[in-house]
Order: C-alpha cells, then structure tokens, then sequence
C-alpha cells in the first residue's frame, strides 16, 4: 500500500508568508510523491464544500473567508500511511498544541492561521482530491528513488 494518497494544501498564510518551498520541501524530503499540484485563487464554492462538515461552527464563515482571500497551493501526495503520516507531519489542529519539528509546531502561533490543510482519514482523503483535482491532472510517473525509501 505505497500508493495511499492524501490531499495536503498551502493555506493563503503560509502563501503569504513564502512558506510553500519549505512545506513542500518536507513532503518530498520525507519520500511522498507529488501527484498533482495546483497553485489557484480558490473560489468560495469550492471552500464551503471543502469544509462542508464544519458548517455549523462559528468560525466557517471566517474559515472560508480566510482561505479565498489569496492563493492556495493545492497538492496530492502519495506513500505508505500518507493520510496518517501526513497529519502527523502537520501537527495538531492548534499550533499550540503542535509539537516542535512539525509544520503547524514549527512555523504558525494561531488555530486561525495554521498555514497548512492535511486530509484526516482516507475516506476524506479521496473527496478532496477529487474536489480539487479532475482525474486526469493527477500525474502517473514513478519516483525513481522508490526502491530506497521502502524495503
Ligand atoms: N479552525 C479555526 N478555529 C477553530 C478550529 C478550526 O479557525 O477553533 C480552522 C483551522 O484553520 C483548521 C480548520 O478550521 O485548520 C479546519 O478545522 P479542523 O478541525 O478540520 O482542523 P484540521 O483538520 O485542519 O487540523
Ligand atoms: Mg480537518
């Protein structure tokens, strides 16, 4: 199962604050494999499907607000345990509460502005992608590396 894939996005903080290369930089130095990618002003249909489930908390409006109000960086990643690794590489929901070494510990203070999106289950995993992404942007091509990141 080395072709698990979880849908990880930029946030418009992490944007702003030129964070991209280094979120991106830990996905790829970890040994994931970038399927897809997308660097788009996300339209508010798009956000309020995306965070559909969050509806009725009080800060979903803001929420979606905040990600519309400059571009995301919209990415697919695929490996063994990406959806499970890949939260793990983020943090926690609160950058407070996120240990140092991971993206939300290391680079973000505030829930509100917590740079990074990370799938939370496979199941949810594979809504984003293809909410985001049409079947034939997602890239097929082999990580040549492969053979030496798993046994
Ligand atoms: N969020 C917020 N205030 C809160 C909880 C969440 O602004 O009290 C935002 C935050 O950007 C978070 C997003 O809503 O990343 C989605 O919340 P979720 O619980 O799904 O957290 P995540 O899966 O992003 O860790
Ligand atoms: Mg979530």
């Amino acid at each position: 199962m080395t072709d698990e894939r979880t849908f990880i996005a930029v946030k418009p903080d992490g944007v702003l604050r030129g964070l991209m290369g280094e979120i991106i930089k830990r996905f790829e130095q970890k040994g994931f494999k970038l399927v897809a990618m997308k660097f788009m002003l996300a339209p508010d249909s798009l956000l309020k499907e995306h965070y559909i489930d969050l509806k009725d908390k009080p800060f979903y409006a803001g929420l979606c607000k905040y990600m519309g109000s400059a571009p995301v960086c919209a990415m697919v990643w695929e490996g063994l345990s990406a959806v499970k690794t890949g939260r793990v590489m983020l943090g926690e929901t609160n950058p407070a509460d996120s240990k140092p070494g991971t993206i939300r510990g290391d680079l973000c203070i505030q829930v509100g502005r917590n740079i990074i999106h990370g799938s939370d289950s496979v199941e949810s995993a594979n809504k984003e992608i293809s909410l985001w992404f049409k079947p034939e942007e997602l890239v097929s091509w082999k990580l040549a590396a492969l053979e030496h990141i798993y046994e």
